[in-house]
Order: C-alpha cells, then structure tokens, then sequence
C-alpha cells in the first residue's frame, strides 16, 4: 500500500503531539508543532500561486526550519529542490535553471546563489540570508492548506547528483520511491523511541534516505549543521542516539579522535552509512568499537544498483558492499553492454521497482545510463566496476571514470590505495591515472601521513613499488594535508588530477 511521510506526521501529531520530531542546536519541535508549521508552509505555498508539481529550490545547510520547509512543501505537493549552499555559482546557476524554482529559500551560508538567483524570489530562512524575511513570508498560526492528493508517481524532490564526475544531474524521486524507502526502514527498528542523529546534509539523499524514515514511523531527527568528531559524540551521548547515518571519512574521525572512549555510546542500535568506499579495516575498527548494528547501503540517487552489507552479520565479507536489496535486481556488464559470465568483473547495472525514470529534462544524458536486458527489462548503469563473489556479494572495484588504463592493463586505483594502506605511516590515500607517454596513463598517489608517521615520499614510493607488478608501480607520490572532498565526503579525484597536471 502507499501512504505520504507528510501523512504519517499528521498521524503522529494526533497519537504523540507533545513527543519531539525534530531538533536542531537552537530548537526544537514536537509532532504537533511541526504539523501545524507543515500546515502554515503548504497554506502559504498555495496562496502564493505554487501549485502541485511546482518547483521550489532550497539552498541551506541543516535546521530545523529547513526540515519544516521541506516536508510542509511536501504536504502541498510541491516539489522540492535542495541545493548545496557549498556549490560554484555556476552549478548553482546550472541546478537553478534546470529545476525552474518557483522560490528560493536561502541561509546565510548560500551567498554565491545570490547573483545567479538575482531573476528569482528569494526567503531568508534565517538573519543575514537575502530575500523576504521567513516570518514576514509565513501564513499566520492556524493557515489551513487546501488538501493534496499525492499519486505514488508524482514527483517527490528533485536531488542534483553530487556532481563528483562532471555537471550535476537532476534526479527526480517520486513519492513512490521515498515510500519505498520507508518500507524498507521496518527492519531497522525505527519507532517512537528511536532518535536519529543526522550530521550530513539534507540536500543529499544520503541524509534523505534516514531522515523520512524516522519520521513516518514517529521519531526524533536531530539534525547537526556541520559535522565535527568532538561535538557529534558529545551530542551522541547526551541524548542517547540510537539511529545515525555517517560517511566513510566521518567514522575516520571519530576513530581518529583521542577522547572517544570517553563517551557513552550504548544507546545506539542502527548505524548506517553509505556514499564513498568503506575499507574494511575501518568497517572492522567501528563494528569493534561502536555498538549496535553496521548496515552500509551501496546505492546511487538515481534508485538503480542498491545493495545492502549488514556488516555485524558478515565479518568475513567486509571488503564487499553485501548483496542486491529485495526487489533489486543487479547485473555486470562488459564495454560492449554484454553480461559477464559469473564471477568476472563488469559495470554494475541496476534495476529497483523504485529507480528513476531519467534526468530532469536531458533525456540524452538518461539514454547513457540506461541498459536493457534481452527480455527488455530496464536497468540503470552506475558507472562502477564490480565483482560477484560466489556468496552472491558484490566487491567494489572503482568508478569506470577512475580505471587507469596503462600499457593496455586495467588498473583499479582502488587495489593500490589498499595496499598503501596498508603502511603504518599512510592515514589516508588516493590514486589517480596521469597521461604518460610511454603507458598511455600511469599511475600517481596522493598520500596523508598519520600524525608522527616518519617516512618520506620517494621512501614509501619504494616501499609500494617493491611489492606490486611492474604495471603497477606508481611514476609519483605526493604528501598532501588532506584529500579534497565533496560536502558529503567523496574524493574528488577530478580535482587531484587537474592538480598534478598543474604541478607539472
Ligand atoms: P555524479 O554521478 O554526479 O558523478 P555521484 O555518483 O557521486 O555523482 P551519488 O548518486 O551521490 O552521486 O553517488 C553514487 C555513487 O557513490 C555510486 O555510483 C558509487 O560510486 C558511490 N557509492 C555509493 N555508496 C557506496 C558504497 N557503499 N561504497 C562505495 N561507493 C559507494
Ligand atoms: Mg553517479
């Protein structure tokens, strides 16, 4: 059956009006108040002529009025579009002529979107954010929405791809597809009693994927603006988490952090996390020293290719992402779009009764990633290169776009980043394919040292080259203070790339 997040909160605010549903450092609000404020954004919504199917773009960092936001547009059928206030004012400009917003809802934290938004209406969701000030714009307490009807394939958000390859991409998720997800949640235990910590942004469906769960089945969402290892664990332990979603490099800083043990985790039963490889050893370090259960989710915005690694269940299967969520059905393919035979290696390519229909207006870019099978069925490419163990589960070897090809061997950066990790000195590595003459593309390292590791570049460059084949030694070996990252955590190893050759 199908119901509404939007639905379930009106529910909740009935059963449980004073139990809190979501809180933020400065405020909180309780079922019933953000039922009432879902109510007073979707009333005003309509009196501003936003119709259902509507766009509206929201470009701020985590609060409890932007949660509002989001879900009381919900409730009126309108669309929403969230952005990342950290993105160049020329993909904002691309993301905002695409979505076609009706309204832009901005923090102080989204200055660049002020001349590229200069053609749209602006609400300041907060002081120092430009536009119309919130309070000036909201309906007075107690507006009243007309009623919405929602159909499961209605447009739900808009997300941009986190651009961590190219141009960002509109996906378009249904309602269907985000009741999909709260489906699914029935197996983690969230409830009444559940408190989520959520430190990643809401503009991500990384956050999306929890943050909707929790409240259908009648939670508390604490939303952290800015994630920092310190503060995450203090809050953590003050309010007995129970749910949390990290990304691979946040469980690097929290294990990295001298005072963790100092903090009384053991309220927490559900940790997820998704988004960017998860090396094993970092896997095995949190499952040992974190309690309650460790679900990694592979997946793409896009709803193709989703598996699921209960990590706690499988110690012996640390170095894959687990095995096709129910429904899903998951296939490797070869360069010319043929399966592989069992247990070789072939670009994932997935189909959920709840993936995308296509990109938000470039339906060229749709028909790239789209693969049928000889029945016909619909399958979406991910662009990474996969393996199926015997088990049935599915080892990650990298993005299709990160392969280095040299002297006509396939490298994944991947394999070498393991092995350098496997030096005491190394923290974190990333590996990147540079043009070479000889080889066509070879490969270069960029390393972080772990505080006090003592070893120098050309040292350590040895060090790897004396243990791996010819093909795979690396022509070059930088230090570096940190890795650049997307606002959710990715390497960006675009950017490395363009780095090295401008050193050179
Ligand atoms: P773009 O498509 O614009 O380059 P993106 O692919 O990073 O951006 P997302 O949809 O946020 O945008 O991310 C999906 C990708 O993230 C996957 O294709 C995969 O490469 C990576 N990913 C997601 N989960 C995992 C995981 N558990 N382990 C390894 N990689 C993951
Ligand atoms: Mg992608």
């Amino acid at each position: 059956e199908f119901d509404t997040v939007a639905a379930c909160i009106r529910h909740h605010a009935r059963n449980q009006p004073t139990h809190p549903a979501l809180q933020d450092e400065h405020a909180q609000l309780s079922y019933a108040q953000l039922d009432a404020l879902m109510d007073r954004v979707a009333a005003t919504l309509q009196r501003a002529g936003v119709r259902q199917g509507d766009v509206v773009a929201i470009c701020a960092l985590n609060s409890v009025r932007m949660g509002a936001l989001f879900l009381g547009a919900l409730r009126a059928g309108v669309v929403v579009a969230p952005m990342a206030p950290s993105s160049s004012p020329e993909a904002l400009a691309s993301m905002l002529g695409d979505a076609q917003p009706r309204l832009v809802f901005v923090d102080a934290a989204a200055p660049a979107l002020v001349q590229a938004a200069a053609q749209l209406p602006c609400v300041a969701l907060e002081p120092g954010a430009p536009g119309q000030g919130w309070d000036d714009w909201l309906a007075p307490a107690g507006s009243q929405p007309q009623p919405v009807a929602v159909q499961p394939g209605d447009a739900f958000n808009i997300i941009y791809s986190s651009g961590t390859t190219g141009v960002p991409k509109g996906i378009v998720q249904s309602h269907g597809m985000r009741w999909a997800h709260v489906r699914r949640g029935a197996q983690y235990g969230y409830g009444p009693d559940g408190r989520t910590l959520l430190s990643t942004p809401l503009y991500s469906n990384t956050t999306l994927v929890i943050f909707f769960p929790t409240l259908a089945y009648g939670g508390t969402v604490v939303l952290m603006r800015k994630f920092g290892a310190l503060a995450y664990l203090q809050l953590a332990a003050q309010l007995r988490i129970t749910h949390t979603m990290l990304v691979p490099v946040q469980y690097q800083r929290l294990m990295a952090l001298a005072q963790f043990g100092d903090f009384d985790l053991s309220a927490l039963t559900q940790k997820f996390c998704t988004s960017a490889p998860f090396h094993a050893a970092l896997k095995a370090e949190v499952l040992a020293r974190m309690p309650g259960r460790l679900t990694e989710l592979y997946g793409m915005t896009e709803g193709g290719g989703t598996c699921i690694l209960d990590a706690h269940l499988h110690p012996d299967k640390l170095h894959t992402v687990g095995h096709p969520a129910p429904g899903h059905d998951i296939r490797l393919i070869d360069e010319d779009g043929r399966e592989v035979a069992p247990g070789e290696t072939g670009e994932v390519v997935g189909h959920s009764p709840s993936m995308m229909n296509g990109y938000h207006g470039q339906s060229d870019k749709t028909r790239e990633v789209e693969w049928f099978d000889a029945a016909g069925k619909r399958f979406i490419r991910t662009g990474d290169v996969g393996r199926f163990d015997a088990d049935g589960f599915l080892t990650l070897l990298d993005r299709r776009k990160d392969m280095i090809i040299s002297g006509g061997f396939n490298i994944y950066p991947s394999d070498l980043e393991a092995q350098l990790r496997e030096h005491p000195a190394v923290a974190d590595v990333a590996v990147v394919g540079v043009p070479s003459e000889q080889w066509g593309e070879t490969p270069v390292a960029f390393v972080v040292l772990r505080a006090g590791g003592a070893t120098s570049a050309d040292e350590l460059r040895d060090w790897f080259n004396q243990r791996v084949g010819k093909t795979q030694r690396l022509a070059d070996l930088r230090f570096t203070p940190e890795l650049p990252r997307s606002a959710i955590g990715k390497v960006l190893k675009r950017e490395l790339r363009e780095a090295f050759a401008a050193q050179n």
